[in-house]
Order: C-alpha cells, then sequence, then structure tokens
C-alpha cells in the first residue's frame, strides 16, 4: 500500500467551529490509544493488499510517491515516544524510507508539556517526520478567542519559526477565510504578511458552519456575526490574487504551493502527496478512531469512539464500523469530481488508468454541455474547471454523480 492516513483523535480543547471526531480531556487515555492504533496498523497490514491491484498510473503526473499523514484531532499531543512505536508500525505499511510523512501540529500543543518546542520538532525529524502542517486559522487575536484556538498569532508564528530551527523544510499553515467579524481588509493583510513567511505550501478554506458547534449556535443566535457570500468570495479571490504575486501556484481550489526551480513533483513544487492521493482517487488505508480508508470496490470507516475503539482492537477485532462497496459508476464520478478540484484537471491518460474507460466514453455528454456553460475546458490530455467553474465547484461535481 503506498498511502497511509492515521487519526489521533485528542485536542487540548474544542475549538467552536469544529465538528472533526476529536476529543478533549482526555489525556489520560493517550497511550492507551497508541497501544490500540499499533495493534491495528498491525492487523492492517494483513488486509494491505488492496482487494484490486492499483491502478496502472500512465499519466507521469499521477505517479506520486508513498505517503503517511497523521490527522486529527491535535497529532502533536502524542510524545515522541507514542510517535516512534506507531511510525514503527506503520512502517510495515508504508515503508517510512522515502514516504513523505506529515504530521498536523497546533502551535498551542507542541507539545505535551515534558518537552520544549524545539526539540519536539528535532525529536520528529530525526524519526523521518518531513512535513508539518500548521493550523494557524487567523493572525487576529480577538478572532483566534471566538473560534477557541489555544494559540495566540505571535505564538503560531514563533511555532513556525521554531520548526524551521529544527529543520522543517516543507511546511503548511492552514487558514480561514470569512471569519466571524473578519473584514476584506483584515485578510488581505493577512494575505500580506503570510506571503512574507516563505513556507512552501498553504491551505486556505473558507469557514464552514457546522450544525452542532458552539459557533454555529453564536451565529444563529445573532450573538456573533460573519461575512456574507459574496464578501467571503471577495475574500477568496483576494488569496487567488495576493498569494498568486506572491510567487505561489494554486494548484487545487484551496491550496497553494510556493514555486520552486529546485523541488519539482507531480502537479506543483510542494504540492501535498498524501492529499494528491485523495485527489487522484487512489487506495489509500487508514487507522485510528473514526479513520476512513478508500481500497477499491470498497470504502470503510472507524468506530468513532475513542474507548469503544481501543476495547475492540483489544479483544482482537478490526475496529470498523461501516464498509460500503463501490460501483463502477461510483469510481468514475468520484475520478471525476475530485480530480477536477485540481487546476490541472484530469487527464483522460489518469481516468482511463483508474476506471478502465475513456471519459469521453462515460461523461461525454456532460463534458460537453458544462463545457457550453463555461464551466469546464477540454485540452489536448484532459478537462479541468475554468475560473468561473471552480467559483461553482459544488454544481459541476454534482453533475458527475
Ligand atoms: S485543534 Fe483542530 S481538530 Fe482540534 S478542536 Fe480545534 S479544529 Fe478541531
Amino acid at each position: 500500500m503506498q498511502h497511509l492516513y492515521i487519526h489521533i483523535p485528542f485536542c487540548h480543547r474544542r475549538c467552536s467551529y469544529c465538528d472533526f471526531n476529536t476529543y478533549a480531556n482526555m489525556d489520560g487515555r493517550i497511550e492507551a490509544y497508541v497501544q490500540a492504533l499499533c495493534a491495528e496498523l498491525a492487523m492492517l497490514r494483513e488486509f494491505g493488499a488492496p482487494a484490486q491491484p492499483p491502478p496502472i498510473l500512465v499519466d507521469p503526473r499521477t505517479a506520486l510517491g508513498s505517503t503517511i499523514f497523521f490527522g486529527g484531532g491535535t497529532p502533536s499531543m502524542l510524545t515522541l515516544d507514542q510517535m516512534e512505536r506507531v511510525l514503527a508500525a506503520a512502517n510495515s505499511i508504508v515503508p517510512l524510507a522515502g514516504a513523505e510523512i506529515t504530521i498536523e501540529a497546533n502551535p498551542g500543543a507542541v507539545l505535551g508539556a515534558d518537552s520544549p518546542a524545539l526539540d519536539y520538532f528535532r525529536g520528529l525529524r530525526t524519526l523521518g517526520v518531513n512535513r508539518l502542517s500548521m493550523g494557524v486559522q487567523s493572525l487576529h487575536d480577538p478572532t483566534l478567542r471566538v473560534l477557541g484556538r489555544i494559540h495566540t498569532a505571535a505564538e503560531a508564528r514563533q511555532c513556525f519559526e521554531t520548526a524551521r530551527q529544527a529543520g522543517f523544510d516543507n511546511i503548511n499553515l492552514d487558514f480561514m477565510f470569512g471569519l466571524p467579524g473578519q473584514t476584506l481588509i483584515q485578510w488581505e493583510a493577512t494575505l500580506d504578511d503570510i506571503a512574507t513567511w516563505g513556507t512552501e505550501h498553504f491551505s486556505l478554506y473558507s469557514l464552514i458552519l457546522e450544525e452542532r458547534t458552539p459557533l454555529y449556535a453564536q451565529v444563529m443566535g445573532g450573538r456573533v456575526s460573519v461575512p456574507n457570500d459574496d464578501a467571503t468570495a471577495a475574500m477568496y479571490e483576494a488569496a487567488i490574487e495576493r498569494l498568486g504575486a506572491a510567487g505561489y501556484v494554486q494548484y487545487e481550489i484551496s491550496n497553494w504551493a510556493r514555486n520552486s526551480a529546485q523541488r519539482q513533483t507531480p502537479i506543483a513544487p510542494h504540492a501535498c502527496q498524501h492529499n494528491l492521493a485523495y485527489w487522484f482517487n487512489a487506495n489509500y488505508v487508514a487507522a485510528g478512531a473514526g479513520a476512513h480508508g478508500h481500497v477499491y470496490p470498497q470504502r470503510y470507516h472507524n468506530i468513532l469512539g475513542v474507548d469503544e475503539y481501543i476495547n475492540v482492537v483489544r479483544s482482537g477485532r478490526r475496529p470498523i464500523a461501516e464498509v460500503s462497496e463501490l460501483t463502477h459508476a461510483d469510481l468514475c464520478a468520484e475520478t471525476m469530481f475530485m480530480g477536477l478540484r485540481l487546476n490541472a484537471g484530469v487527464s483522460f491518460a489518469h481516468f482511463h488508468a483508474r476506471c478502465g474507460a475513456a471519459m469521453d466514453e462515460i461523461y461525454g455528454q456532460t463534458l460537453a454541455e458544462l463545457g457550453e456553460q463555461g464551466l469546464l475546458e477540454c485540452g489536448e490530455d484532459g478537462v479541468r474547471l475554468t475560473a468561473h467553474g471552480r467559483m461553482l465547484g459544488n454544481q459541476v461535481f454534482m453533475r458527475f454523480v
């Protein structure tokens, strides 16, 4: 198997907007969870051989290296010793050597008390972790407080510099826009500021108000206001313009990578290889509470709760909550709407290799209609969204479902 996702479902505190599968005040369960995770990875190794052979990738743009991604939650709450044990277990599924190994880090949780940030980051580098994804979200402290983040803007910047000092030369920074009280001028100032940090990668997402979150209740109750759709769209356009001017290549709807002659990877320099695997609709396995895996023709997700997850693994069973069978139509649709998120679009060669059929044979009429509507453009090697289509991405994606 080439791609592995590992979920760490612990946070120091729940952010007000978060609906991820993560739990606060469960630090005492982390060690038991790590042991269960290692046991699940050992079981997953047997399953790791995909039910179908991996696709023959005939498009060099879609030839990815292997990847391991620690997401959460807050993976940086694991100690170095715990991280080492999980990586050792992961190594039997995706060999660590040569893999892109990413860990999500919260600037307010690096780490785990017993080790200063610099030592922790150096330790991660020694273990083979070569990419950090840091959730900064905003450079405006009052907004960070409304979001329930546990760090200030200055601490986030310090954390970034510390990671650099420890040798991380591939860092993603997550930011959000359309935030409570945020103005376009404020967001533009943030963009201009972060463009000078020199990071390799940005993920920028507009705030999604999820039901059952405290922020949703605050906004619905009129206690907090968020920018309207037009203002949020203007913020997105400002990001495209300003990061582009600063030398970042937008390679996906929400992702930018620094242009670099030194580093050439498929699609864009410094593009996240693990996320590319999702956008190429590749097979990947996943471990941890609530983790989702996809090995065509199956998709599965694990049990959500930490204690239930631990107990099931301890009993010697895989902690799967549900398995769905995917049809060939599902495979084709997902290959299209995931791939169209990329600015490079979906190449005919990749579609054929993944789905065993010509794109035109399956979607000829849909492609023609979307082309006539100015949402999609067809090149010699594949199809991609137009700038207009990118603004209406969800409408386009629905046409393939
Ligand atoms: S740190 Fe991330 S995963 Fe944890 S509560 Fe905040 S948004 Fe959710």
